[in-house]
């Protein structure tokens, strides 16, 4: 397959030479990391590989030691967060960012602020919200929401900005085998509507339905990329990754 190249608007993140150290700790180490439009890649890797400090330098939260971040073929390392949401860049918020004593329509109306182009016509979101119940919940306070759906709620605050590229940092976590599988069609089913989206899975179920093309991380480095089928028989991978010997 030939490489994809910004000049013909495939690629639309391309990260370059990214390092971010922590005191001695270099959690990202000179990294490269490029994502073709459309594409939904899986990032997968032991605790403390960098996966977290990855997506944090990708949607501003640091800034990088050494290193660029270009994003549809204009340099956003020096961007604050909401200025790479406005451009279509958006991680999926914590759950801080939910507004708990205000309605899901409430937290929506938020999120999507006013740079949104049409709102009205945001039909991912539209989409979203009753592929995944939260249609019927629109009066509902966020903080009463059951846990999966305030994850689910927080995928939709994300949606709600219009991405281009959505990070997802372990959507899963602390959901049930059904609630993972349905995150796991529905993270699918998003992306076959042209969206980009990075995902940081532990749940290997999740990751198998997904079945995408998958990178590795270790100490802060790529250690190899390939489909899940090459992954798993990676005897390095098992070793680092699965804890065999
Ligand atoms: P992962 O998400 O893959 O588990 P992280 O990116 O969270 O890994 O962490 C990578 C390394 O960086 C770990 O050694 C972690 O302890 C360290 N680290 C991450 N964030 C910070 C921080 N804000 N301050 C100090 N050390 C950090
Ligand atoms: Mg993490």
């Amino acid at each position: 397959m030939p490489t994809p190249s910004e000049s013909d608007g495939v690629v639309v993140l391309h990260a370059e030479n990214l390092t971010k150290s922590f005191g001695g700790i270099r959690a990202v180490d000179h990294l490269n990391l490029t994502l073709a439009r459309s594409e939904l890649r899986c990032l997968i890797g032991p605790n403390g590989a960098g996966k977290s400090t990855l997506f944090g330098l990708l949607s501003g939260l640091h800034r990088p030691d050494t290193g660029r971040i270009l994003f549809k073929g204009e340099d956003i390392t020096n961007l604050q967060p909401f200025q790479r949401v406005r451009k279509g860049l958006c991680q999926k918020f914590q759950t801080t960012r939910i507004y708990r004593s205000l309605t899901v329509a409430q937290n929506l109306l938020i999120a999507g602020g006013t740079h949104t182009s049409n709102r009205k016509k945001n039909e991912k979101l539209s989409w979203a919200l009753s592929t995944l119940g939260l249609d019927s919940e629109h009066e509902v306070s966020a903080g009463k929401l059951s846990h999966s759906h305030q994850q689910w709620l927080e995928i939709c605050l994300a949606l709600a900005t219009e991405p281009d590229l959505l990070l997802l940092d372990e959507p899963t976590a602390g959901m049930t085998p059904e609630e993972t599988a349905l995150t796991a069609q529905f993270v699918v089913n998003l992306n076959r509507q042209a969206l980009t989206v990075l995902v940081v899975e532990h749940d290997m179920a999740f990751v198998r339905y997904i079945a995408q093309s998958v990178t590795v991380l270790h100490y802060g480095r790529i250690f190899t990329e390939g489909s899940l089928d090459e992954i798993e028989s990676n005897q390095e991978v098992r070793r680092i990754y699965l804890g065999e010997s």
